[in-house]
């Protein structure tokens, strides 16, 4: 990528104290800018870079210098975990309906128990204080799948025989995510060492990436195998 001359970058102690959420990238934050200074940051090297070209959250980690300081910030970060919720709701919901495709009244109590609990989870995402508390805030979600994967583990649901391994491997993947993110690691053993690549928020990104295409491995072979199959009649 041929890469703009920028404007000068920022340090940790200059940059505004709501982007101040990581003190281990000591370096390369943008100044605040306007929208279009924040589209041209596409084209230069800083420490966001990485962040919005390994993933969906692109708007947040694009506009997040935008010089409408907080109040702006405030509404991006609302907007991501509003896309994280939408990618752990709509992810589980196939799951749930090929888990229980022969327990017809189950199966509609389940995906709204799901869909139900995916907004308390959401709104407690949006007003988390912290980091580690999004993080929680997905647990209940995280753990309602666990309930759904062990019940399918059990032989207690169904489901095409290769899915569920994908489906802990994206859980997995996505749980290992989260905690790289909260932990800081590994900028946090040498601060200022991997401020634009290889540091915690965009090894959650590829790690999330994984945890994607790990949901859609496992379940293209389920919903084709609940469109065929037949359930036993009692
Ligand atoms: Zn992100």
């Amino acid at each position: 990528m041929a890469f703009l001359a920028g404007p000068r970058l920022l340090d940790w102690a200059s940059s505004p104290p709501h982007l101040q959420f990581n003190k281990f990238v000591l370096t390369g934050y943008r100044p605040a800018s306007s929208g279009s200074g924040c589209l041209r940051s596409l084209f230069y090297l800083h420490n966001e870079l990485g962040n919005i070209y390994t993933h969906g959250s692109v708007l947040y980690h694009l506009f997040m210098c935008h010089q409408g300081g907080s109040p702006v910030y405030a509404r991006l970060l609302a907007l991501d975990m509003c896309g994280v919720c939408l990618v752990n709701t709509l992810g589980a919901l196939p799951i749930i309906h090929c888990t229980l495709a022969c327990r017809p009244w189950l199966r509609p109590a389940a995906l709204v128990g799901y869909t139900v609990l995916s907004g308390v989870a959401g709104w407690r995402a949006l007003t988390a204080p912290s980091t580690s508390a999004r993080l929680r805030a997905f647990g209940w979600q995280a753990g309602a799948r666990l309930l759904v994967f062990g019940a399918r583990g059990m032989g207690l649901g169904s489901g095409a025989p290769g899915s569920l391994p994908c489906y802990l491997r994206m859980d997995a993947l996505a749980l290992l995510g989260g905690l790289v993110n909260v932990a800081r690691l590994p900028e946090r053993w040498g601060p200022g060492r991997f401020d634009y690549w290889g540091n915690s928020h965009q090894i959650m990104h590829l790690l999330s990436v994984g945890s994607i295409l790990q949901l859609h491995a496992g379940v293209v072979p389920d919903l084709l195998w609940a469109a065929h199959h037949a359930c036993p009649l009692d």
